[in-house]
């Protein structure tokens, strides 16, 4: 640092002189038009050397904000109704369910068409969570069920009672409606809005490798009484860094005790209806002369005194009577 007087009225005039831009050293990335010894020189000829003010010299500039650092589109994780639109960031951030077979009896089942995963009750689902660079240390992820339906999207995910209270001893997640098998993970309650979540830090995916595995298991139904008690529920999971959401994903989610049989079912609903061919003009007319003909030569039953005398046609009856 330099010692200069007559506080930013030395600085505005050296500016002035060199036509350095008003805001040099708020901008880290313009590079100034003087050398250190040219701009020392322009003190000295101002006769600057009386007071105590600190002014950065150029070597006091910070180093330019990279891209990479600048790059992610900050926004805030901790709003009462959280996002629930994916969002990939500048990192890409991506999930992948890699399932090997798609057996009868799964565990878990991931729908693309539904954007959904159906899961078994505590049966951990690897997630496979891709992203395009490597991350710093201080990146987590952090995961949190919502209700999907705006009705009930301010309400929190709980457990419902019967299965809470059959876990003892009380642990720090026991509460928690989402669970990573991690011994990082870290159980959450927001002080302000209350919702649960659990975090755990980002790893960088092993060499020769796209993505990392996060084991997540969900201890109640979708269907549980007193807790999510047949609601739709969505799961969101952010890739955070401090307060700021660096890339979001979500997709529908149900626990339940058949995933298999429950994504088929949605499926067939979800498939568009078939439409009614439409027969072509000529065909309609084909048609229509082939029904006018069956209807001149539909048979009538005569009945005549109890007896059943036979069964004819328009034609032959005209004729035989
Ligand atoms: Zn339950």
């Amino acid at each position: 640092m330099a010692l200069f007087n007559k506080k930013g009225f030395c600085l505005l005039l050296i500016q002035k002189m060199a036509n350095i831009p008003s805001a040099p050293f708020t901008s880290s990335q313009e590079s100034l038009p003087l050398s250190q010894e040219t701009y020392d020189s322009l003190l000295q000829l101002l006769d600057c050397q009386n007071d105590t003010v600190l002014l950065p010299t150029l070597r006091d500039i910070p180093d330019p904000v990279s891209v990479e650092e600048s790059a992610p589109v900050m926004q805030s994780s901790r709003s009462c109704l959280p996002a629930t639109t994916a969002w990939p960031g500048s990192y890409e951030f991506q999930v992948k369910f890699i399932q090997e077979k798609l057996a009868k009896h799964v565990n878990w089942t991931y729908s693309t068409t539904q954007n959904k995963l159906y899961i078994r009750r505590y049966h951990p689902c690897p997630f496979s969570l891709f992203v395009n660079s490597m991350m710093p240390k201080n990146v987590f992820i952090r995961a949190m069920a919502v209700y999907t339906s705006p009705e009930h999207a301010s309400e929190i995910v709980t457990r419902c009672i019967t299965h809470y209270s059959r876990e003892v001893p009380y642990r720090d997640d026991t509460e928690h409606f989402v669970r990573c098998e991690s011994n990082q993970a870290m159980y959450q309650v927001d002080p302000e809005t209350k919702r649960h979540s659990v975090i755990v830090p980002f790893e960088n995916p092993t060499v020769g490798q796209h993505f990392s595995t996060y084991l997540f298991k969900f201890p109640c139904f979708s269907s549980c009484s007193g807790g999510p008690n047949r609601r739709p529920l969505t799961l969101i999971i952010t890739l955070e860094q401090g307060n700021n959401v660096l890339g979001r994903l979500t997709m529908g989610l149900k626990i339940c005790s058949s995933p298999g049989r429950d994504r088929a079912s949605d499926e067939q609903i979800s498939l568009p209806e078939k439409p009614i061919p439409v027969p072509s003009r000529k065909k309609r007319k084909e048609e229509k002369k082939r029904d006018l003909n069956d209807e001149e030569k539909s048979e009538y039953a005569i009945k005549v005194d109890n007896r059943d005398l036979c069964s004819t046609s328009e034609d032959d009856s005209s004729q035989s009577g």
